[in-house]
């Protein structure tokens, strides 16, 4: 009854019961059936909610009810007696009216009796929709909760998907506040396949889920604020339905429903059953993310405590054991899986050397809660060096049956070590200043001026002064009176650049001065201004001593060198000079100045140059010194010849860095070995010549014998006589002149064979001018002759001696001749002239013509030099006559006189004793 009124005010607004209703007053509904089944009459309150009775003709019972809603009503009325009948009734709107009745027979008809059972039906259906969510909920909180963490995401969305299929919704989302921003994120979401894509995985919202309003359902027909409206966006405008979750941490996550009309499961989902479904999946997934971030914590930490060579310990009264952390007892070198030991044990790891002080501290702790905090090293035989540093820290929490005493090992080693070299260094550093000759100070800035502050340990040994001694003032009285300006400017150096070097004597205790090298730097604070100068002073007497003393030595041996006669000069491996003395200079007609970068190998031959390389090659830090006569080709010049010495200087990897060289002009003495040696060769060519000249002479004595006998015979009176005789005369002078000239060939063989002589050299002058007289006048060369009758006389050949006159007198015409062939008005003339120099007689022959180049004066005595064209001169006229005089015990000799060159044949004038007539 209590169901059925309670559908009676439910449908009371829309049918209202109709005035003057006898049976309005009686509950339920009362229906009056004919035998057939057909409504005869309707009674009760709820008739009126129901489908009109009573109007129109009486229709079958099965005619009111909701086809295929109930059961079908078999048969007529007789056959439903005993049954209890549950039909349904079609009640305005779309509600359905369960109800439930029985017939009894009433007059000849059937009275059915129903009563509304619409609640009850809900009630259960409520009951059975909870239940199946309840079952839902706990198998997805189920699988979330075992699921591995990888499969979180999978496992979360295929809820997600059960959730959507369970309700019939479209797309369903999990939102879970983000960490890394404010504001949600869809953790996972899930569209129907057929659904609009509302929601995607990891999707950013806004901070519109912020505000906590309990379950809520969302319509379109809503007041819209501002919140509301970017809501509405979120749900695509649609409407939908979101739940929240809370737990300890506050509002932490949110179900979203999308596409999801308002009605639906209304009445059988409670706000409750919602949370209820909400919580199934988001608090085990917090529980899973939570664990995670935990389990990724714990790993973090882990590696960090690996790689950090830390780790925790505890100290367990209950067991008396310590426990260390498991990547700690690695790093302890202790076995795997013992992590607890007895303190004895623990204590054991450390270095005898530290263990009693660690045990005293450990104690201490336990004791009197004095916190713990030392560095100890591990105690490794085996291991020797470097030592592994621990530093310990413990400390006691909490107190009463909760105190706990923790504490962590952390790996110093690196730090330790590193502080322990540094000290190591720093002492080094302190024992170096100290003995060392260098004084460091500090001097301090005050108002533009520097006052010491602070000198090391080593002034005293240096100087004998201690810092009280050094003001300002003093230190400058100490500086040597000559040196005071470069101090000063070392200051004021030192103030602008923020830099200075300087190098002056100070005056030491006993009154002796010192030579120190000062470098100073200014220091400056954040500003720029001057704070101190740092510094420091290097005795450097005994150098500056030593360099002064070099350099006077040096002094002495550059004076040595320069005034040396030997040409001395320094050139690198490549034959560049890079030092030349006076003497080598004054040869190469330059100043030493100019030497340096002239390379030697410009003076000499292609082949001379390489032999010249290869034999500095072979110089070693062995054989530094090599002697060589070596010819140089000097632009302009004669040929030189030079006695050379090398030496070479190396480095410590014995490469060659120089070479020092001394030279000496051999050229004289060369000219005079090749002068010898041409006489050698002479004397051959004279043997040769004497069998030539044997070979002429014979004929020629015959045709004179042929020609004297016919002499004879024309002397007998034939009349062409005259003529023939005149002719044959001439023949006859000229055979004898061929002869002579022969014999002067014959003059070089003959040197041993034939006697010597005593003439007068008179007589080979005159031979001279009989024989070029004639032909000097006819190319119009005066001849100048005096003192030729001088009475003095000779040892040696006559003939020889015409011959080298000769070739004097041919030379002068031959230079007079070429000098014309220039200047037509040229007057040439050769003087012959005979003159008594003490024991000597000298013959000149002296021309006009210009004189010889000085440079090639000498090597005109050089067999085969010539200056005259190819096939006129053969360059062997004055070396012969120079052979034949040197061989008379003479000398021949040439000099430029002022209008030309002047040969001088001069010879030892013998006693006229042994004078033999010609
Ligand atoms: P040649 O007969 O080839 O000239 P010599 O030995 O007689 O050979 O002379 C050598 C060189 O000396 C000559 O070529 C010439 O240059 C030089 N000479 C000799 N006499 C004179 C002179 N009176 N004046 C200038 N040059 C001379």
């Amino acid at each position: 009854m209590r169901l059925f009124t309670r559908f009676l005010k439910r449908n009371s607004e829309h049918v209202p019961e109709p005035a003057g209703s006898s049976s309005g007053s009686e509950a339920g509904l009362q229906l009056l059936l004919d035998q057939y089944g057909h409504v005869v009459e309707s009674h009760g309150g709820q008739r009126h909610g129901l489908t009109r009775f009573n109007e129109g003709a009486p229709r079958l019972l099965r005619d009111y009810l909701i086809p295929g809603s109930t059961l079908a009503l078999e048969g007529v009325p007789a056959d439903w007696v005993g049954h209890s009948l549950d039909l349904d009734f079609q009640g305005a709107g779309q509600l359905v009216v369960h109800t439930r009745g029985w017939l009894e027979p009433h007059a000849d008809g059937w009275l059915l009796r129903l009563l509304d059972i619409t609640d009850l039906k809900l009630g259960t259906q409520q009951a059975h929709s909870r239940q199946h969510c309840t079952q839902l909920s706990l198998s997805m909180t189920e699988q979330l909760r075992q699921c591995s963490l990888e499969r979180l995401p999978v496992v979360m969305l295929e809820s997600l998907q059960r959730v959507a299929q369970h309700w019939h919704v479209p797309c369903v989302a999990l939102a879970l506040r983000d960490d890394a921003q404010p504001g949600w994120r869809l953790y996972s979401a899930f569209n129907a396949f057929d659904a609009p894509q509302l929601w995607t995985t990891g999707q950013m919202i806004g901070a519109e889920l912020n505000s906590y309003s309990g379950v809520q359902r969302l319509d379109l027909q809503r007041q819209a604020t501002e919140e509301q409206l970017r809501l509405d966006s979120l749900f695509g405008h649609a409407e939908g339905l979101r739940v929240p979750y809370r737990d300890h941490c506050g509002l932490s996550a949110w179900l979203l429903f999308g596409f999801y009309p308002r009605s639906a499961h209304s009445t059988l989902m409670s706000e409750s059953d919602w949370s209820q479904v909400c919580a199934a999946l988001a608090g085990p997934l917090l529980a899973r993310l939570r664990e995670k971030q935990q389990v990724e914590h714990r790993d973090r930490m882990e590696s960090l405590q690996g790689l950090l060579g830390t780790g925790w310990w505890e100290w367990s009264p209950g067991d008396q054991q310590l426990h260390v952390a498991p990547q700690l007892g690695s790093s302890l070198l202790l076995e795997p899986g013992a992590h607890s030991m007895p303190r004895e044990a623990w204590l054991a790891l450390f270095h005898p050397a530290d263990r009693d002080e660690l045990s005293s501290r450990f104690n201490e702790l336990l004791e009197h809660d004095k916190g713990m905090l030392l560095s100890v090293r591990l105690h490794q035989p085996s291991r020797i060096e470097p030592p592994q540093w621990y530093r310990i820290q413990g400390q006691t929490q909490g107190s009463g049956s909760q105190r706990r005493i923790v504490g962590f090992m952390l790996d110093v080693s690196l730090i330790k070590n590193q502080q322990l070299q540094a000290d190591a260094a720093h002492a080094r550093l302190d024992n170096l200043i100290a003995s060392s000759p260098a004084v460091i100070y500090v001097q301090r800035y005050e108002e533009g001026a520097l006052l010491p502050a602070f000198f090391s340990a080593s002034l005293q040994p240096l100087l004998g002064w201690a810092l009280e001694d050094c003001t300002s003032a003093a230190l400058i009285e100490w500086i040597h009176p000559d040196d005071r300006e470069q101090y000063f400017e070392r200051t004021r150096q030192l103030l602008r650049d923020g830099s200075a070097r300087a190098r002056y004597r100070l005056r030491d205790q006993r009154g002796n001065y010192h030579w120190l090298l000062d470098e100073a730097k200014l220091l400056r604070d954040d500003l720029g201004l001057p704070v101190e100068a740092v510094g420091l002073w290097l005795d450097v007497t005994e150098a500056t001593e030593t360099a002064e003393r070099v350099k006077r030595s040096e002094e002495r041996y550059r004076v040595l060198v320069e005034d040396s006669p030997a040409m001395i000069c320094r050139y690198l491996p490549d034959l560049t000079l890079t030092f030349g003395n006076q003497p080598l200079a004054t040869y190469l007609e330059c100043t030493p100045a100019q030497l340096p970068g002239i390379n030697l190998g410009s003076w000499l031959s292609t082949e001379q140059r390489a032999d010249f390389v290869q034999r500095i090659a072979g110089l070693s830090p062995q054989n530094p010194v090599s002697l060589a006569e070596i010819s140089l080709q000097l632009p302009g010049r004669e040929h030189a010849w030079w006695v050379w010495s090398d030496r070479g200087v190396f480095d410590a990897q014995g490469n060659l860095l120089e070479i020092q060289a001394v030279g000496r002009d051999n050229t004289e003495l060369r000219r005079s070995q090749q002068q010898l040696t041409h006489s050698a060769k002479m004397a051959t060519l004279g043997e040769m010549a004497t069998g030539l000249a044997h070979e002429i002479n014979q004929p020629l004595n015959v045709m004179r014998m042929a020609v004297v006998n016919v002499l004879k015979r024309l002397s007998n009176g034939d009349v062409q006589a005259d003529y023939l005789q005149d002719k044959l005369t001439r023949i006859d002078s000229q055979i004898q002149r061929a002869a002579r000239v022969v014999d002067h060939m014959r003059v070089f063989g003959r040197r041993s064979e034939i006697e010597q002589q005593v003439f007068n050299p008179h007589q080979a002058m005159e031979g001279t001018l009989a024989l070029l007289a004639e032909g000097l006048r006819g190319k119009g060369v005066e001849l100048r002759s005096e003192g030729l009758a001088c009475s003095v006389f000779v040892r040696g050949y006559v003939d020889q001696l015409e011959q080298v006159l000769i070739n004097l007198v041919v030379n002068a015409r031959d230079a007079l001749m070429s000098k014309r062939e220039t200047d037509r008005d040229f007057q040439p003339w050769i003087a012959l002239c005979a003159e008594s120099v003490g024991n000597n007689v000298c013959l000149w022959v002296q021309d006009n013509a210009g004189g010889i180049d000085p440079r090639l004066l000498e090597r005109v005595f050089e067999p085969f030099f010539t200056t005259k064209p190819i096939g006129l001169g053969t360059g062997l006229g004055l070396s012969v006559s120079y052979g034949i005089i040197d061989n008379m015990g003479g000398r021949l000799s040439v000099s430029n006189t002022g209008p030309g060159a002047r040969f001088c044949v001069a010879l030892p004038v013998v006693e006229a004793g042994g004078l033999l007539e010609h």
